[in-house]
């Protein structure tokens, strides 16, 4: 699609990027309608080399500051299906974490991991019943409590889960991550906690790890790394970059229906098409720009995540807008099943759903009020 490669310097085969997603949309309503984890795509994704996309010396090697870049490949597979861009931006994530935190020999193994076809995820979300690692013999973490929200389930076998750390004394070290090689692990899974009309295919289970015994070289970085600024708050680009592609797909189902539906001559529908091809591109430029101020390395951290906060907050609301206009431009025959809209509104409105939007956005102001006075 040459709208967005005019935007982005992508340094990959964006013909091949554009097939995938053709592929995965033509793919979708199937994949939707059967749930589950959605097998083929993301054998796609290995297969074209994507799970290894940003290892070092890659395509978009996350040293050599590809972000916008990134964030392309990330609307472009969320255009396609927005629960496998779920589970990919897991995947990226966890590469990312380990990259910045894990020792040069767990590098080596997990960055091999990855390019055998492993898929990386990032589970840190939790209820009551939460993860802690305790050290219950030399070099030995036992695991104890639940992860909430496991997109990818057990088909992610290299999981970087959190939890509380608890040293040999039972002193609380922290909030620390690890790396669980899930393939030689049979945590229980809570199918029953993903009972959602959208983003069903990216599988977020509930999945338990009490008993699970690690090695202590299983550890990622240490207590605190995970929530380390700016990366904590600037992941959410991410993210966002993926929304953004479920709302690009909106516009082209809207776009299908009223050609085929012989409504483009009415104004009311020329309009709201106008507003949504505004909302896209307004999203898209807050993504570049976002994405160069985090490969800026010159850039202050607190402008980084500023800047994240302003872009999630930016692009849930163009994705809103989109969303809206969507529906009163393609009525209720958009509501019905297998009308690609019905399935577009019901991943893009549970995928928009992210941790704590009010304080994301308090936050911009904060940074405004108190700190820098024109950013
Ligand atoms: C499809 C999908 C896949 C996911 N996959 C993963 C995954 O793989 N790994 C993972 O770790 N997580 C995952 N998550 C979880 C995700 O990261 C969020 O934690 C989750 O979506 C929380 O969203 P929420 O709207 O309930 O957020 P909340 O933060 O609970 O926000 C809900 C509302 O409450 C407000 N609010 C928040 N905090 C407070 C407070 N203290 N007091 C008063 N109001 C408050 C917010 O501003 C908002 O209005 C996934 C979520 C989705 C939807």
């Amino acid at each position: 699609m040459t709208r967005t490669a005019a935007v982005h310097n992508v340094p990959f085969d964006l013909g091949r990027i554009d097939r995938l997603t053709a592929r995965f949309a033509e793919w979708a309503a199937d994949t939707f309608s059967t749930g589950g984890f959605p097998q083929r795509e993301m054998s796609a994704l290995r297969k074209a080399g994507l799970l290894a996309v940003t290892l070092p010396g890659q395509p978009l090697d996350l040293r050599a500051r590809h972000t916008p870049a990134l964030l392309h490949l990330l609307q472009r597979i969320g255009e396609g299906n927005l629960s496998v861009g779920r589970i990919y931006e897991g995947h990226v994530n966890a590469l990312h974490l380990i990259s910045q935190y894990a020792t040069p020999r767990q590098q080596e193994r997990w960055f091999a991991d990855a390019r055998d076809g492993h898929l990386f995820g990032v589970w840190n979300t939790q209820m009551h019943d939460g993860v802690s690692m305790r050290m219950t013999a030399p070099q030995t973490v036992t695991l104890n409590g639940s992860k909430s929200f496991c997109s990818g389930s057990v088909h992610v076998t290299r999981p970087l889960i959190t939890g509380v750390r608890y040293d040999a004394d039972g002193n609380d070290r922290g909030w620390q991550m690890a790396v669980v090689p899930l393939d030689k692990h049979r945590p229980a899974v809570d199918e029953s906690f993903w009972d959602t009309a959208g983003m069903r295919n990216s599988v977020s289970f509930k999945l338990d790890f009490t008993g699970i015994q690690l090695s202590d070289d299983d550890l990622l970085g240490g207590p605190g790394d995970y929530s380390r600024q700016p990366s904590f708050s600037g992941g959410a680009i991410r993210f966002a970059a993926v929304q953004l592609g479920g709302a690009a797909a909106i516009l082209q189902a809207t776009r299908d229906h009223l050609q085929k539906t012989g409504r483009t001559d009415n104004a009311h529908q020329r309009t709201r098409v106008g507003q949504m091809a505004i909302a896209l591109r307004s999203g898209e430029l807050w993504l570049r720009h976002a994405g160069q101020i985090t490969d800026d390395p010159a850039a202050d951290p607190s402008l980084i995540i500023h800047t994240a906060n302003m872009t999630r907050t930016a692009v849930a609301d163009q994705c809103s807008t989109i969303l809206q206009l969507a529906e009163k431009s393609l009525g209720a025959a958009g509501f019905l099943h297998p009308h690609p809209f019905a399935r577009l509104r019901a991943d893009l409105g549970m995928y928009l759903r992210q941790p704590a939007p009010d304080a994301v956005l308090e936050a911009v102001g904060q940074h405004l009020l108190h700190d820098h006075a024109t950013e």
